[in-house]
Parts: C-alpha cells; sequence; structure tokens
C-alpha cells in the first residue's frame, strides 16, 4: 500500500519488480481474453497499471489504465479489443512515474503500419537515446524508456520489423525482455545479459504465447515450454515460430538473481531452474551457515523452538532451513493478501499500525518460544522492526531473524526499484547495527557463496545489488534514476 504523507510503501520492504509481459497469437481464439488471463497469472509482478494492444492483420486497438488487471478490463473495455495477436504487461512503476502516461503496451503509427511496445527491464542508457532522438525532433509523452525504445524502431531503417528490431539492439543497453506487436506478427525479444526471463510456448489450439514466466502460459495451457535465449528475436505470426540470433550473447549470462528469491512465482522454472527448490535450498544454505557460525562466530547456531516464514516468498526457504537445523516449523503470520492492493490510504491512526494492517499473528504458535523468522530481504530495514514488535507482543521470548539474501547495499539499474544507497539499511552499517536497530536478538544473512550453492550454479547470475559490480558499466548520470529526476 503505497503512503503518500511517508512517500513509502507502509506494509513492504522488498525490492520492486518493474513488470510482466505477455503475447499471443492465435488464429482460433478470442486473443483478448486469452491475454486477460495471462496478465491475471502475472499480477504479482505489477499492480499499478495494466494494458493490451490486439492486431486482426490490419489495424491495432489498445486498452489500458490504472490499477489491477481486474480493474483495467471488464467485457465493456474488451469489447473492441479484435484480432489474433496481442500483447500486454502489467506494470510496477517507480513513485515519480506511477501515472497513465507511462502505462503500457505504448503504440504508435509508423510508415510501415502500427506498432505497439511492452516492456519489462531498464535500459541504462535511455537518458542519452531519448536525448539523441530530442535531437532530431522527436517528441515524448512520457517519462518512460519503453517509449525512447518505441520511438527507435520506429525510426529504424531497414525492410522488416525483424532487421529494425536488431539495429535498435545493437544500441539498447541494460535489461529488456520485449514483446512486440506489429499488424501481423508478435515478437519476443531479450537482451544478450539475459537479466530478466522470457519464455515460450506453444498453445494447445495452435499458435503460441510468450510469457514472463512459465505460470502465465500454463495458465492458457502451453506446453514445449523453451526460454527465449538472450540476444534472441522470436517471431510469433501465421508462419512457423521464427527465431533468429539478433546479436550475440554476453557470457557469463546476468539474470537476476532476485527473480529466485522474491519476485517469481514459486512454479517459474528458468534456464532449467525451479524457483521453488531454489528458495527451499536457500534455507537450508542459511540453516547450515548459521549452523557453521560462518556468519557471526559467537552464536555458533540458533537454540530456537520454532521457525516461522513471512509469507508468501518465504515459506519454501522457512521449510528448508527448518529440515537442515531440526527446528520445528510452524505458521507465525497470516497475511491479508488484499490490503497491499488497495489505492485507498488508510487513515492517520490506521497508518500508525503500519504492518500490523497486513499482518496478523498465531499468537498460540509463537507464545513463549524462541522464534527463527526467515525472510527473503531486507532493503529500507522498515518492516522488519515491526514485524518482530508483532511477534514479542504475541509473547515470543526471543525473536532471530535469518535472511535468505546478503546485505542489499547497492541500488538496482536493471529494472528493479530498491532506491538509491543512502535509503538502504546496509549501506555503511554492519550486520550487528542493523540487528540492534531491527531490534531483533540475533540478526543471520545468507552469503554470497551460499546463494549460489543454492542456485546449482558458479556464475551466469546478476548479483550487483550486494556486491556492487554491475554487469555493465553504469554512468550515473545516465541511468533512468538521474533522468527521471530532471524531467519529473
Ligand atoms: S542488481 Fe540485484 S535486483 Fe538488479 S538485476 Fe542484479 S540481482 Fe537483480
Amino acid at each position: 500500500m503505497f503512503d503518500s504523507q511517508t512517500n513509502s510503501y507502509l506494509d513492504d520492504d522488498s525490492p520492486h519488480e518493474e513488470c510482466g509481459v505477455i503475447g499471443i497469437f492465435a488464429p482460433s481464439e478470442d486473443v483478448a481474453r486469452m491475454t486477460f488471463f495471462g496478465l491475471f497469472a502475472l499480477q504479482h509482478r505489477g499492480q499499478e497499471a495494466a494494458g493490451m494492444a490486439v492486431a486482426d492483420g490490419v489495424t491495432m486497438s489498445i486498452h489500458k489504465g490504472m490499477g489491477l488487471v481486474s480493474h483495467v478490463f471488464t467485457p465493456n473495455s474488451m469489447a473492441d479489443l479484435n484480432g489474433h495477436y496481442a500483447i500486454g504487461h502489467t506494470r510496477y512503476s517507480t513513485t515519480g512515474s506511477s501515472s497513465l502516461r507511462n502505462a503500457q503496451p505504448f503504440m504508435i503509427e509508423t510508415i510501415h503500419g502500427p506498432l505497439a511496445l511492452a516492456h519489462n527491464g531498464n535500459l541504462i542508457n535511455s537518458a542519452e537515446l531519448r536525448k539523441e532522438l530530442m535531437q532530431q525532433g522527436v517528441g515524448f509523452s512520457s517519462s518512460s524508456d519503453t517509449e525512447v525504445m518505441t520511438m527507435m524502431l520506429a525510426r529504424n531503417g531497414g525492410d522488416t520489423w525483424e532487421e529494425r528490431i536488431k539495429t535498435a539492439m545493437k544500441k539498447w543497453v541494460g535489461a529488456y525482455s520485449l514483446v512486440i506487436l506489429t499488424r501481423d506478427c508478435v515478437y519476443a525479444v531479450r537482451d544478450p545479459w539475459g537479466f530478466r526471463p522470457l519464455c515460450i510456448g506453444l498453445l494447445p489450439s495452435g499458435g503460441h504465447a510468450v510469457a514472463s514466466e512459465v505460470g502465465a502460459l500454463q495458465t492458457l495451457g502451453c506446453d514445449a515450454i523453451r526460454d527465449v535465449k538472450p540476444g534472441e528475436v522470436v517471431s510469433l505470426s501465421n508462419n512457423a515460430l521464427k527465431v533468429m540470433q539478433a546479436i550475440p550473447s554476453v557470457t557469463p549470462s546476468a539474470m537476476c538473481v532476485f527473480e529466485h528469491i522474491y519476485f517469481a512465482r514459486p512454479d517459474q522454472t528458468w534456464d532449467g531452474i525451479n524457483v521453488h527448490h531454489v528458495r527451499q535450498r536457500l534455507g537450508e544454505e542459511l540453516a547450515r551457515e548459521v549452523e557453521n557460525g560462518l556468519l557471526r562466530e559467537a552464536d555458533k547456531r540458533i537454540m530456537a523452538d520454532v521457525v516461522i516464514p513471512v509469507p508468501d516468498s518465504s515459506i519454501p526457504a522457512a521449510i528448508g532451513f527448518s529440515h537442515v537445523s531440526g527446528i520445528p516449523y510452524n505458521d507465525g503470520f497470516i497475511k491479508n493478501r488484499y490490503v497491499g492492493r488497495t489505492f485507498i490510504e488508510p487513515t492517520d491512526s490506521l497508518r500508525k499500525r503500519g504492518v500490523a494492517l497486513k499482518f496478523n499473528v498465531i499468537n498460540e504458535n509463537v507464545r513463549d518460544k524462541r522464534v527463527v523468522m526467515i525472510d527473503d530481504s531486507i532493503v529500507r530495514g522498515n518492516t522488519t522492526g515491526p514485524l518482530i514488535k508483532l511477534l514479542r507482543n504475541a509473547g515470543a521470548k526471543e525473536v532471530h531473524v535469518a535472511i535468505t539474501c546478503p546485505p542489499i547495499a547497492h541500488p538496482c539499474f536493471m529494472g528493479v526499484d530498491m532506491g538509491m544507497r543512502k535509503g538502504m539499511i546496509a549501506h555503511k552499517r554492519t550486520v550487528d547495527e542493523i540487528r540492534e536497530f531491527v531490534g531483533a536478538d540475533g540478526l543471520y544473512y545468507l552469503s554470497v557463496d551460499g546463494m549460489m550453492r543454492a542456485l546449482n550454479r558458479k556464475d551466469g547470475f546478476c548479483q550487483a545489488c550486494f556486491t556492487g559490480q554491475y554487469p555493465v558499466a553504469v554512468d550515473l548520470s545516465n541511468v533512468k534514476t538521474g533522468f527521471e529526476k530532471v524531467t519529473k
């Protein structure tokens, strides 16, 4: 829930994913309805705006709006969305750009016909590209890098859209998993680093669908699912699925590790790795590190009576932690899954209740117990303390906090909103100082090595928010955050 008085999410200290995308070619189906249900399955990737564009081989229509997929789309608003080709988008936006003008897809008329684009990610050189286009006389109606990409595609030379996309990819630096709609084709495009997921599947009735997550494809009944590989452009149209390696992939890849830690649904499988399994192993590795005293020599191991997750993303990790540590697992919090999805601001008295608006404690499961609370991450540190307080008020004797990733001390410029360094609790603070700040009896973070062991990989994942080592060089004066400050 966004609180305009404090300019923050009252009950939420997780990083925010910027979007989910879907694209469908289905010759004998109501493609708008399919896109709606696909977007529904991607709702967790963005709750602030949704949209879809549909083409019938000749014309293109679009509908988008602020709010949840079920608010934006009604039988009425979908009545004119007819055709065989569609793309859709769910959006989370940063504070400065939460407006309808930034909702996606972006649709424009070009010399080559209508063009629409929906994007998950963030171009780190968008300010520079935007300036170049403006110097050439191009005007913009939004502050979004997606509009920059749309305008570049419209202006690029080349006989086919594939050629124009390939030319643009050579200039785009950063994270982009895209779906592009023309009057008679859907294109799926992934950046050469592979930052964000994008997968493709075969529809039971013929045709194909592409989406940020496998779960959305399974909702549509797809099988034969494969990833769109880094640097690829895949065309979905009347012709068979066409795959082009538009630009070489970067080795090693830089898949966002946070997809596994927090963003993706547990049923997501990405590059052959299932998210639920990773989360369980993150909990197992964390328990091993705590037992070995790797993080805090003095503790050796946590002596506790119960392991509880902060629902929902930490449930598999808590199961894994319990399995390795031998400390029994139980539910401690009940989460109201709907309160964080409202645009109605709380009254002052309700605001003071903070996370208590979203979480209730099952008192009987924590009273007189030494509790280990498992959570996926701490960014600003504004939620952990209140959660600990809820447990103490419910009678917990001790509260230890175990986090399934390393301390987050660096911003993300590849499409995830974590804020800047000065707002991060781990910036310039030791683990013990953070423990004191949140009021825990113990605080334990998983190491980078432990995280990679859980992924069963040595490399191939971006870890920049933990290490500060970005897979692409970042010019701070040229990234989106700086750019939005100028244009707000
Ligand atoms: S910096 Fe962190 S959140 Fe951003 S892409 Fe890398 S791992 Fe993901």
